[in-house]
């Protein structure tokens, strides 16, 4: 969140859970947001700390347990796959024809902040490997 010194920090602060975030507030328009793709299923919107040009993030509107990938079951497939295949089009509707990249933070160590699945999609610049 932007008042923690930084995203790892609020990664380390973030407790995992069930319980609702701020993307349960977005999905129903409880807190503005940027949406740029939203569907029965879907909604992406831009990240409010962006790190790269483009920065969208691409979430299931129904958590369904899925508060991070680690925790999927076979049940999510379709969800997962809706959500990847979400992130392409967003790309091209951003004009990334340069490239994108596609990160989904897991966990403490993996960098993950809000507990409810999301895939960051990043691009209109060059990206740097290893990440940070
Ligand atoms: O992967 P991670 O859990 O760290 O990603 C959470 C992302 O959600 C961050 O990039 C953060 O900037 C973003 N965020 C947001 N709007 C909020 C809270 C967090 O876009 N209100």
């Amino acid at each position: 969140q932007p008042s923690m010194a930084s995203e790892k920090e609020a990664a380390l602060a973030a407790v995992p859970s069930h319980s609702h975030t701020i993307f349960d507030k977005i999905i129903n328009k409880e807190i503005p947001s940027n949406v740029v793709y939203e569907d029965d299923e879907v909604l992406a919107f831009r990240d409010i700390d962006p790190q790269a040009p483009t920065h969208i993030l691409i979430i299931p509107k129904v958590k369904d347990g899925l508060i991070g990938l680690s925790k999927a079951e076979e049940r999510h497939c379709e969800i997962l796959g809706r959500l990847l295949y979400t992130a392409k089009l967003v790309a091209k509707q951003e004009g990334l024809e340069q490239g994108f990249r596609i990160v989904i933070n897991d966990g403490p160590n993996g960098g993950q902040s809000v507990y409810h699945l999301h895939i960051h999609l990043l691009g209109g610049r060059q990206m740097n490997w290893p990440p940070g």
